[in-house]
C-alpha cells in the first residue's frame, strides 16, 4: 500500500488555481509558505506552513492541507523516530518536562481521554489537570489504554498507509465504544477522518454547561481553540462564559508553531489579539507550551487546567513559565 506522499495527485487534480488558499494563509500573509505554488506542484514552497487548514477550510475545490502535509514528507523524507518505535509517541517524554512529577488521578472507565503526544511529553501537567477537571465533574474518566501518536506528525507520511491507519484505528477500538475526548484538535481530526469516533474536549464540556463549576471575578479570557479545534471557537466561547469568565471577542487565530520564520510575526498578531485578556484559554496542547515560552508573554492556560482551577486544583498552574493570576 502506498504512503501519504504518494496520495495527493488526487487532491492536486481537483485544484483550480483561484489562489483563495494563498489569500488566507497566514504564513503566506508574513513571507511563508506559499500554498498556490505547492498545489502546482513546487513542493519545497512548503517551508513555513504551519499546518493551521485555513486553505482547506476556505477552499472550494479539494483539500490543501493534506497536500501541504504530504509536500512536507516529500521535502523532508523524514524517517519513523527511534522515539516512535520505543514508546509509541512521536517524541520521548522529557523527565524534567513540567508537570512530569504530576501523576493523573482518574476515576472511572466510561470516557476515554486520549491526551497526544505533546500534553504527554512536552505539557504533562495538562493531563494532571484534564484528570483533576473531569473527576471534579463527576464524568468517570480515564486515560485511553496504550495510547499511541495520532499519526499526524510529518514523520508518518513515510510509512506505509495500512501500518498507519493500524495505529489509529487499534485506539478506536481500545476505547471499545466509550466515548474518547481529546485535548487536542490535530488528533481528533486525524482520527475522525479514518473512522475513529472521538471529540475534542470542547464539545465534551458544551455538551455539559449546566455542569461545569463557576469562577467569580469575571475573568477576563481570550478564546484561542487553536488552529484544529477553530471550528469549536463559538462553543468555546459559551463555556468560559458558562463559567463566569468573560471572552474579550477576539478572532482566534495560530501560534506559529514550529516554523523558522513566521511563528514570531503570528504569535506578536495572537499577543496583540489577546491585549484586553487576564489570561489566554486554550484548546491545545500544542498551543499551551508555545502561548507559555513567550517572554512576558500573557498568561495562558489549557481549557482543562481553567476546569481544574475552577474546582479549587491550581497545581497544574505551577507549573507555568508565566505565573497565572489568581482567580
Ligand atoms: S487549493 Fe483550492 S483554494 Fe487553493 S488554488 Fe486550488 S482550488 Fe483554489
Ligand atoms: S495549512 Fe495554513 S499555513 Fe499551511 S498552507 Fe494552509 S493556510 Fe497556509
Amino acid at each position: 500500500m502506498s504512503r501519504v506522499r504518494d496520495n495527493i495527485d488526487m487532491y492536486r487534480r481537483l485544484c483550480v488555481e483561484c489562489g483563495t488558499c494563498r489569500e488566507v494563509c497566514p504564513s503566506y500573509n508574513h513571507g511563508g509558505c506559499d500554498p498556490l505554488a505547492v498545489m502546482r506542484g513546487e513542493y519545497r514552497r512548503v517551508f513555513d506552513c504551519v499546518g493551521c487548514g485555513s486553505c482547506s477550510r476556505a477552499c472550494e475545490h479539494t483539500n490543501p492541507k493534506i497536500v501541504m502535509m504530504a509536500a512536507y514528507s516529500i521535502v523532508l523524507d523524514t524517517p519513523v523516530s527511534q522515539a516512535f518505535l520505543d514508546t509509541g509517541y512521536s517524541r520521548y517524554p522529557a523527565a524534567d518536562a513540567p508537570g512530569a512529577d504530576l501523576e493523573p488521578v482518574w476515576d472511572g472507565e466510561e470516557v476515554c481521554v486520549m491526551p497526544g503526544c505533546v500534553a504527554k511529553c512536552v505539557v504533562p501537567y495538562v493531563v494532571y489537570a484534564a484528570s483533576s477537571g473531569l473527576r471534579g465533574m463527576g464524568a468517570k474518566a480515564c486515560e485511553l489504554p496504550d495510547f499511541t501518536c495520532c499519526m499526524y506528525p510529518i514523520q508518518f507520511g513515510t510509512m506505509q498507509d495500512e501500518e498507519r491507519v493500524g495505529y489509529i484505528r487499534r485506539m478506536g477500538e481500545t476505547a471499545g465504544g466509550r466515548e474518547m475526548v481529546n485535548l487536542c484538535g490535530g488528533c481528533t481530526e486525524i482520527m475522525n477522518r479514518h473512522g475513529v469516533e472521538c471529540r475534542h474536549l470542547i464539545p465534551f464540556l458544551q455538551d455539559r454547561l449546566d455542569s461545569l463549576p463557576r469562577i467569580e471575578g469575571r475573568l477576563k479570557v481570550s478564546v484561542e481553540p487553536g488552529c484544529a479545534a477553530v471550528e469549536h471557537a463559538d462553543e468555546m466561547t459559551d463555556i468560559v462564559r458558562a463559567m463566569g469568565c468573560e471572552p474579550v471577542g477576539n478572532e482566534p487565530g495560530c501560534c506559529g508553531k514550529n516554523s523558522r520564520n513566521v511563528a514570531k510575526p503570528l504569535m506578536d498578531e495572537r499577543q496583540e489579539a489577546a491585549r484586553d485578556a487576564d489570561v489566554i484559554v486554550v484548546g491545545c496542547p500544542m498551543c499551551q507550551s508555545k502561548y507559555d515560552s513567550v517572554p512576558g508573554g500573557k498568561p495562558v492556560m489549557h481549557l482543562a487546567e481553567l476546569l481544574a482551577a475552577a474546582f479549587g486544583d491550581r497545581r497544574s498552574l505551577e507549573c507555568h513559565t508565566i505565573p497565572v493570576p489568581d482567580f
